[in-house]
């Protein structure tokens, strides 16, 4: 039976690296259906709401979703929409590989790395940040829960397994912030024992940004709370040569939602100069997750390919390629 996955081809640059993505897919044929959804500016114009309700039925239905960067409008009250969706569907898991790429902008050769990042609690909840009255003082509560730990350290175990990886690296600042990641520390190591086969290390969260800067290739999963994880794997974006082709996945247990790390990018939009790579390889995590493993193999390695020919690469990675002849020189190598 073909599957059916929601679409979401959102604003500025979204439409233009989504049908590339889309015309990479179907020469990969994989075996998909799209319902196409809106969300972001796009929406709020045509349905008059930034989420459709529509929108977040597809996606609970489908359970599966392929997202184009979205434009949340400054100010007026609006929250960003990403936010939303990651507690809505409660999308624990944020996954962020960094890999090495050939002919792309970076002083290394040899990365392959997968951040794992606790997507829901720490320091990033909207509850328990105040200013008081006065505007003098502002609190910013970090919640960490055994629960929400444990879970997120299980899920990196288990990638790690499941993709052969040989080493988990857990982050924290259990020295300093002694409760909440003192517990994330405590329960991770926890989950570590039940996977002998599989090495731990420890790392503190500032030695560990000296360390990816210093020898990148030591890491292999990497597991850590909120916000060390947002900062973190950007840093990992940047030694791999930047956002054009760094992708992210945001799983829980009812719905998952695969998505390129970079914005929707305004200044290029409508151009046909974005470079299609980061949703691609979003795409590629989606294959995995949906068990089509070597369907997201093929086209991680089309993407290698057309990297090491040089053929058609966009502005960004030095070429004079377009979004759509890139994703063609892509096509054809899958
Ligand atoms: P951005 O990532 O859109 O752009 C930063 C720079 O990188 C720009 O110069 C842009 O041209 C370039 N860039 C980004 N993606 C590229 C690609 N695929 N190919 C070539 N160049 C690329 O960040 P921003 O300008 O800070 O944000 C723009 C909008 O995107 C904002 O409204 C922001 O809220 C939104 N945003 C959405 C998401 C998301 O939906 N996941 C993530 C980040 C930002």
């Amino acid at each position: 039976m073909t599957q059916t996955i929601a679409v979401i081809r959102g604003d500025g640059i979204g439409p233009e690296i989504m049908d590339a993505t889309l015309q990479v897919l179907d020469s990969l044929d994989v075996g998909l259906d799209y319902e196409f959804v809106e969300a972001g500016t796009g929406a709020l114009e045509s349905q008059g709401e930034l989420l459709p309700q529509a929108t977040l039925e597809s996606i609970r239905k489908h359970k599966v979703a392929l997202k184009s960067p979205l434009m949340t409008p400054v100010g007026g009250g609006f929250s960003s929409i990403n936010v939303q969706l990651r507690r809505i569907f409660d999308l624990y898991a944020n996954v962020r590989p960094a890999i090495s790429f050939p002919n792309t902008k970076s002083r290394y050769s040899n990365i392959d790395m997968i951040t794992v990042r606790e997507n829901t609690e720490g320091a990033y909840r909207s509850e328990g940040q105040t200013l008081s009255e006065d505007g003098e003082i502002a609190k910013s509560e970090i919640q960490v829960t055994r629960k929400g730990s444990e879970r997120i350290a299980r899920y990196a175990y288990e990638l790690a397994k499941s993709t052969g990886r040989k080493k988990v690296t857990i982050v924290h600042k259990a020295n300093i912030i002694k409760t909440a990641s003192g517990l994330f520390l405590e329960t991770a190591r926890r989950v570590a024992e039940e996977y002998p086969e599989i090495e731990t290390q420890e790392m503190i969260v500032d030695n560990a940004c000296m360390q990816l800067v210093m020898r990148p290739e030591q890491f292999d999963v990497v597991v850590t709370t909120n916000l060390f994880g947002d900062i973190m794997s950007d840093l990992c974006a940047g030694l791999v040569g930047g956002l054009g082709l760094a992708p992210g996945a945001n799983i829980g247990e009812e719905a998952a939602i695969f998505e390129a790390v970079h914005g929707s990018a305004p200044d290029i939009a409508g151009k046909g100069l974005a470079n299609p790579c980061a949703l691609l390889l979003a795409a590629a995590q989606m294959l995995d997750h949906l068990g089509k493993q070597d369907k997201a193999e093929r086209l991680r390695a089309a993407i290698i390919a057309t990297l090491e020919a040089k053929d058609s690469l966009t502005p960004d990675l030095g070429g004079s390629g377009t979004t759509s002849s890139f994703a063609a020189a892509i096509a054809k190598r899958v």
